[in-house]
């Protein structure tokens, strides 16, 4: 009895000299607590399959340089006066930068036939410079930490504007109704939809409806956690649009919501259309056995360091001329030209890809097989509390391989992709997930898979968000991809062309 009193009262005194010890302060349930490993070195890498010994060579890591090294391309063009819209900007320094770095590659890796092509270009929506500010009483706040203007938006003048702040929700017609709205700042929520980029870009269609009713500019609020600067396809409305990072936009929310009276907003966007501005396509061959030809292009464009969109997909498409170049000739039976596009982050609707569908007579007449390699790697992400979480994994693809008419090439590309590693969902896209293929797939046997992920045209698409596992499955399933279809005849896989609908925006 004794003892058992003993050992009570030393169990009482460890609890109280555990109370009375310093306790870190508790963390909200929703905060993760410190990192036990960087997620670099971490990420779950598939294991070469059974089989599978001819693709060991397709290394992530090594892939994973040449994304780092286009993102230095972005910086540089950014550190060089441009701090506000940079990236690999078609027609620009960055532009004519990665062309040669690109052509670089396809010599050093010895193809044939490595050239650049110029592409003139039509007058270039170019944006200089642009301050936001709004005043509320004593506070002010400098939205220009992460406002960036939607694609082809029209500029203030040099006078800018000064106007009053308004709130409108998600900018449906609810949320509009009974507000007025004219001549003011208009700011809403909004998401910057994958799937829903065509020429809308946003959830609502806020910005529309705001012109509508006479706003003066319009703020798109895009909701992902941060503060990320995003650049949206064009919004196709004629008042100054501009997305907003979430920090940004709860401050100016919050300010409208306490002042009795609308903040105002002065706002000032410097916009010129740059003419006589010049693209490239890059071109290498690697010839083969036979005329017959399989296309692997990758769009060398995109927006701040553009690492997934797509530095990922240059990434993958060297890493398949280095492999395909190590083999003897006579093993390839199909010459392989690789294409580096001049893309498609602009308004011209990629005048270099327009060039070759323009000359797809010649061109495609003997193809097999085009392979659109766009964001073939990007980190798993998930939204848990007001934070973007990181997983050590990359995202499941969009994909499409030719078809229902080409039900052998399908076959090919899904044990390819289960085979190396590439996520993906069970159902194809009846096309090409949006991007460069949409306009050569109606009369090219293609196959593409990619994702939009959520830093998507921000400026925290960097090289951490591409793994470098999810480069390497790619990659290595499109190597597979090619020699499966090596091993089909050209009539297993040309069809008529289908018929073409209008050209747009990808
Ligand atoms: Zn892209």
């Amino acid at each position: 009895m004794r003892a058992l009193c003993i050992s009570l009262s030393l169990a009482t005194v460890t609890l109280i000299a555990a109370a009375q010890r310093p306790q870190p302060a508790p963390l909200p349930a929703t905060e993760p607590a410190q990192a036990l490993y960087p997620l670099d070195g971490a990420f779950l890498q598939w294991p070469l399959p059974a089989g599978g010994q001819a693709y060991a060579d397709i290394d992530g890591r090594h892939l994973h340089t040449y994304v780092v090294d286009q993102a230095a391309i972005s910086r540089r063009y950014r550190d060089h006066g441009h701090p506000q819209f940079w990236g690999r900007i078609t027609g620009t320094s960055s532009d004519a930068e990665s062309a040669d770095w690109l052509a670089g590659h396809f010599k050093r890796i010895a193809l044939s036939d490595v050239r650049i092509q110029p592409i003139d270009l039509p007058p270039q929506w170019m944006p200089q410079s642009w301050t936001i500010l709004a005043t509320s009483g004593a506070t002010t706040l400098p939205l220009d930490r992460s406002a960036a203007p939607a694609y082809g938006t029209p500029g203030t003048g040099p006078d800018g504007l000064d106007v009053d702040a308004v709130w409108v929700g998600t900018g449906s017609d609810a949320d509009f109704a009974g507000r007025d709205v004219r001549g003011k700042a208009v700011f809403m929520f909004s998401m910057a939809l994958p799937g829903s980029m065509n020429n809308t870009s946003t959830l609502e269609g806020g910005p529309k409806r705001a012109e509508t009713r006479g706003a003066a500019a319009v703020f798109e609020v895009i909701t992902l956690p941060g503060n990320s600067r995003n650049i949206l396809y064009p919004v196709r409305v004629n008042v100054p649009v501009f997305a907003l990072g979430m920090e940004d936009g709860y401050a100016i929310r919050d300010l409208i919501g306490r002042s009795e009276r609308a903040p105002r907003v002065r706002i000032r966007l410097d916009v010129k259309q740059v003419p006589n501005q010049k693209s490239s396509l890059v071109w290498g061959t690697l010839p083969g056995a036979s005329d017959e030809t399989i296309y692997v292009m990758a769009h060398r464009d995109g927006w701040f360091d553009a690492a997934t969109d797509n530095a990922s997909g240059v990434a993958t498409m060297i890493g398949l001329a280095e492999h395909f170049a190590k083999m003897p000739r006579e093993r390839r039976r199909r010459t392989i030209v690789f294409v580096g596009l001049d893309g498609h982050h602009n308004d011209s609707g990629g005048v270099g890809r327009m060039w070759m569908v323009d000359h797809r007579g010649e061109l495609f007449a003997k193809t097999a097989l085009a392979i659109n390699a766009e964001h073939t790697s990007t980190i798993q992400t998930y939204f848990y509390g007001e934070r973007i979480r990181r997983a050590n994994t990359y995202t499941a693809q969009l994909w499409y391989a030719g078809g229902p008419t080409r039900p052998k090439l399908q076959d090919i590309a899904i044990r390819a992709f289960r085979e190396f590693g590439v996520s993906t969902y069970a159902e194809p896209e009846q096309a090409p997930p949006p991007g460069d293929l949409g306009r050569f797939f109606r009369f090219v046997p293609g196959v593409d898979a990619g994702d939009f992920n959520m830093y998507f045209h921000t400026d925290e698409e960097t090289p951490e968000t591409v793994p470098w596992t999810g480069l390497e499955a790619s990659t290595r399933a499109y190597a597979r991809i090619v020699d499966g279809v090596n091993g089909l005849e050209l009539r297993d896989l040309q069809r008529p062309p289908e018929p073409e609908p209008g050209r747009g925006q990808p």
